[in-house]
């Protein structure tokens, strides 16, 4: 006997109907590429999101072509997102960062109808637009220009496109597993692979990052994402914030501390979401200008592993809870969240705060395990203490990848991550390598992510890397890349000295190497894989 209540499939354009319906008015703040602001609201995204699929429509595209977009936060970007999913078609969001080769190889691969991209990137359009066989559409995402005109003949401009449109458009109601948007993965080893995202697992995501155990959504929130919407979808905000009905400020390209510091402050901001590297930022720039960053209750870390002294400084400098949270591009991105139980509350401070370092546990919808391989063969205790190949399986989480028809998941259905981590009996689950990053010393694993961790709390150092360099006698052995903070004049054997007592002593790297900066990748994270070419033998020279 089927159930007698309503269906509904759970579709992109239902979260922009929901959000013009009901919080028409709430503020959508956009900085845009020459640093102006714009101030809109969900019924005025919801409206230009409208007249944009009549655009696309007039394109004569079929149902889930795909259309790229190269673009910042920024609010027209948000619009074409809701217009393009929510008509049927399929938004492939591209990290601008990328190699050249790599954005045609992507662009191609995913076999892109139309390019959508702002004004900033119109040099990089142009010396790739040669290479782009299949795109029929280059539009830019800004107001008609003279200049760009006569260098991109072809070109079509955003809002010319969307002015002379209705803003009446009928969503299609379409099957809720029907792909809605594109990502693909950085791509360290092989060329990059595609994700692609359905209706349904975006709607359930929505619901899950909502949560007040997971980012805590909610209509009295202003959202910030610092993370960028290429970047596994802003890990999900646009949708999940016109599920919430919040209020979202856009910061478009200028993401350093003191421009963020000045729009929490000036714009209110409740809840920030970013990557480690862009709190670190955040900090100095807060601490230099004076600012308490008074409205910011929140702050969501993750994409790589945040530093416990970064969450206490948030803490007792700013009264912000930092949230750290887990997930990749495969798992749409959230994973696990950090957040205590009832019983976590009755522990004394320094217990809570131990907590509080784990990446988290999973919401309702997912489900993580360790395994002893990555084929899953045996599951590992959930114990806090055995380390294993970090496995997930759940209605947000990849199957198999675009364009490659086989599943990617185990034989029993689970994605391996390429993480290792311990998971308690709680399932608070501890990262402790990309299993590529772990250090093997005389067969004994080492986490870099735990030496980084304490190097990066010393108060002179301003960013770090650990990497395994290959060694004689233990095969490898860690080494230690820092950043100093301005001016400080600290040495490697201080340094090394901070290390003691706060680990094994045969943890402690065996170099260190200051360097004025440290490679990061497209999207905020150290690239290790560089460090690892340039120092990788570093320990031989010495030897
Ligand atoms: P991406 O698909 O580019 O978002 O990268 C996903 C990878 O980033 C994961 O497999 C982890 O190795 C790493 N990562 C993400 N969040 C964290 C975190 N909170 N702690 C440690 N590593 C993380």
């Amino acid at each position: 006997m089927i159930g007698n209540m309503m269906f509904q499939p759970l579709l992109i354009s239902s979260l922009i109907e929901h959000a013009a319906t009901y919080h028409a008015d709430t503020a959508i703040i956009s900085k845009n590429t020459d640093g102006s602001i714009t101030h809109s609201s969900w019924g005025n995204i919801a409206k230009n999101s409208k007249r944009f699929a009549n655009v696309l429509q007039s394109f004569d595209f079929a149902v889930s072509d795909r259309v790229a977009t190269l673009a910042w936060n920024n609010h027209r970007h948000l619009e074409t997102w809701y217009g393009i999913s929510g008509s049927g078609l399929i938004c492939h969001t591209i990290n601008p960062r990328l190699f050249p080769e790599q954005l045609t190889y992507i662009i191609n691969d995913a076999n892109d109808k139309a390019l959508i991209f702002d004004k900033t990137f119109l040099n990089l359009v142009l010396s790739i637009k040669d290479s782009l066989p299949y795109i029929e559409h280059f539009i830019c995402l800004d107001a008609y220009d003279e200049k760009i005109q006569n260098a991109f003949p072809e070109v079509l401009f955003y809002d010319e496109l969307i002015e002379s449109q209705s803003a009446h458009f009928d969503w299609p109601e379409l099957d809720e597993s029907k792909a809605s948007s594109l990502c693909y993965t950085s791509g360290t080893t092989g060329h990059p692979k595609g994700v692609l995202y359905s209706h349904r697992s975006t709607v359930l995501h929505s619901y899950a990052t909502c949560l007040p155990d997971s980012f805590n959504f909610s209509a009295k929130d202003c959202i910030l994402p610092v993370v960028p919407m290429f970047h596994v979808n802003a890990w999900g905000t646009p949708y999940a914030a016109a599920m919430a009905g919040c209020s979202m400020v856009l910061p478009g390209p200028m993401l350093d501390g003191a421009s963020l510091v000045q729009l929490i402050d000036q714009y209110q901001v409740t809840n920030a979401l970013g990557v480690p590297t862009i709190w670190q930022g955040l900090l100095t720039a807060a601490r230099q200008s004076g600012s308490q960053l008074k409205s910011l209750q929140r702050n969501v870390v993750g994409g790589a592993a945040c530093p416990p002294s970064m969450v206490q400084a948030f803490k007792d400098e700013f009264q912000c809870e930092t949230i750290h949270a887990w997930g990749m591009t495969e798992t749409s991105p959230m994973g696990v969240v950090n957040q205590l139980k009832a019983k976590h509350l009755k522990l004394d401070e320094s217990a809570q705060f131990e907590l509080r370092f784990a990446q988290g546990r999973p919401p309702f919808g997912v489900n993580i395990r360790i395994s002893d391989d990555e084929k899953g063969r045996t599951e590992l205790a959930r114990d806090g203490q055995t380390t294993g190949h970090l496995q997930i399986k759940g209605h947000w989480i990849v199957e198999s990848y675009f364009n490659q028809f086989t599943n990617t998941v185990t034989e029993d259905g689970w994605f391996d991550t390429g993480d290792m981590a311990t998971i308690d009996q709680d399932g608070y689950m501890v990262i402790s390598d990309r299993s590529k990053d772990l250090i093997k010393s005389g067969g004994e694993w080492i986490s870099s992510v735990e030496l980084e961790n304490i190097a990066i709390a010393h108060p002179e150092i301003d960013m770090v890397a650990v990497i395994a360099a290959t060694h004689l006698k233990w095969d490898e052995r860690p080494v230690l890349i820092a950043k100093k903070s301005a001016s400080s004049q600290v040495t490697e054997d201080t340094i090394l000295a901070f290390y003691t007592d706060k680990i094994a002593k045969w943890q402690i790297p065996d170099k260190v190497i200051f360097v004025d900066s440290i490679p990061v990748g497209g999207t905020g994270k150290v690239l290790k894989k560089d460090l690892r070419e340039i120092y990788g033998s570093i320990l031989l020279a010495v030897e």
